[in-house]
């Protein structure tokens, strides 16, 4: 057996962790950006935590809230460029994936200078300033991968930075979720589901990635039944994180696989929310393997005895309606199977056929 695991993200979990381990921040600097969307963490408590925190630890702060959904290089731009302006030692992202990855990518364009949202693709690795997190959002599990997934304009999608960024501290409670709504946190949790999934069946997957997987399905086998049953107790948001924050460790070793790269465009071009993205693809791109041992022991953790129990759940928690033709499902396929890295973390062979099969069976279900 041989495998590398690499979790260098100090992890605070539970409740009241930010006021609780307040010396972390005053630890990496004296100045921070605070990074977050326009309004949500100001009411769920997180963004309280936060500034209280700084200000009893003497750390000054200015923050940026006007991230967007899926960051685009722009918004990215033009929150470094305060943080520069302001020489701050660390960046604090408060939010749902959207903030987090956004300040991950602030960190680095801030610590580089001469690196601009044109010539960021082709600079090779970089190093950022740090980078705290505080997910509102079950979720993403961003808090703990170095990725961030930024949307570029130019190229008309979203991709991933192409750096490593991982946090270097996260802050996860949540209670920051007590108030999600029900359709956020159905498409929140079934973003940390395809990642326990899309980690698990992965090329790159080993014994000890996969632990986080197992763990995560059982924990899924409970909040499936409270999501169903719209029992969206704090048991439930405790377990939930748990299991994003899970998903987030496993992709952090495993990268994500086809359902992700698949979404992309469904989130592009179609609005629709990432998580609700991966998870309308999610039950035909299980039905394309061809070995199905590996599933059939993620099904039986999660109690279920065939892929079907498992279609019906998602059936009742996705509700997917997007007008789309066959001449952008091969436009979406075509451009995908171009992406030759994610393909490579599938485990089996895979042609266009497939990919457009997944899309068509996924979308065009009458
Ligand atoms: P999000 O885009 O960060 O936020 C979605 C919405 O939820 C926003 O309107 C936000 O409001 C609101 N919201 C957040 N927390 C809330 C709370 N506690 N109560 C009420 N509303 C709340 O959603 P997300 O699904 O967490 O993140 C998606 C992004 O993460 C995508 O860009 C995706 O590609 C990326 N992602 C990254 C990774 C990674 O490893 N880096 C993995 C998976 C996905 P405000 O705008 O007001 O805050
Ligand atoms: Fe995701």
């Amino acid at each position: 057996m041989e495998f590398k695991f690499l979790m260098p993200t100090q992890i605070h979990f539970g409740e009241d962790v930010v006021l609780k381990n307040k010396e972390v921040f005053s630890a990496l600097g004296r100045k921070a950006l605070i990074v977050t969307g326009r309004s949500s963490a100001k009411k769920n408590g997180s963004f309280d935590d936060v500034s209280k925190a700084l200000t009893q630890t003497g750390v000054e702060y200015i923050v940026f809230d006007e991230v967007e959904e899926n960051p685009s290089l722009e918004t990215i731009e033009k929150g470094s460029n305060i943080g520069k302006k302001n020489h701050v030692d660390f960046v604090i992202g408060i939010g749902g994936g959207s903030p987090m990855d956004a300040a991950k990518a602030m960190a680095v364009f801030i610590k580089n200078p001469e690196i601009n949202i044109d010539n960021i693709f082709s600079a090779g690795k970089l190093e950022s300033i740090p980078v705290v997190a505080v997910p509102t959002t079950s979720g993403t599990g961003s808090e703990v991968t170095q990725y961030s997934i930024v949307t570029s304009n130019k190229e008309k999608t979203k991709k991933n930075l192409g750096q490593s960024i991982f946090p270097k501290v996260a802050f996860v409670d949540s209670k920051y979720t007590f108030n999600l709504p029900y359709n956020i946190t159905v498409n929140t949790a079934l973003d940390a589901f395809s990642h326990l999934v899309e980690g698990y069946l992965n090329t790159n997957s080993t014994y000890m990635s996969d632990i986080y997987g197992e763990k995560g399905f059982e924990l899924f086998k409970y909040c499936f039944e409270k999501l169903i049953s719209k029992d969206l107790n704090k048991e439930f948001r405790k377990k939930v994180m748990l299991a994003s924050v899970f998903g987030g460790k496993q992709i952090a070793q495993t990268g994500t696989s086809l359902p992700h790269g698949m979404g992309y465009p469904l989130t592009y071009f179609k609005g629709l929310p990432h998580g609700l993205a991966n998870g309308v693809l999610t039950i035909e791109y299980l039905k394309s393997f061809k070995d199905q041992t590996k599933i059939e022991r993620m099904l039986d953790i999660l109690g279920f005895s065939h892929l079907g129990e498992l279609e019906e759940i998602l059936n009742k928690l996705i509700d997917v309606k997007i007008d789309i033709n066959e001449k952008e499902i091969n436009e979406y396929s075509n451009s995908f199977f171009n992406n030759k890295a994610k393909l490579k973390n599938h485990p089996e062979e895979v042609g266009l056929e497939d990919i457009v099969g997944i899309y068509r069976n996924s979308l065009l279900k009458s």
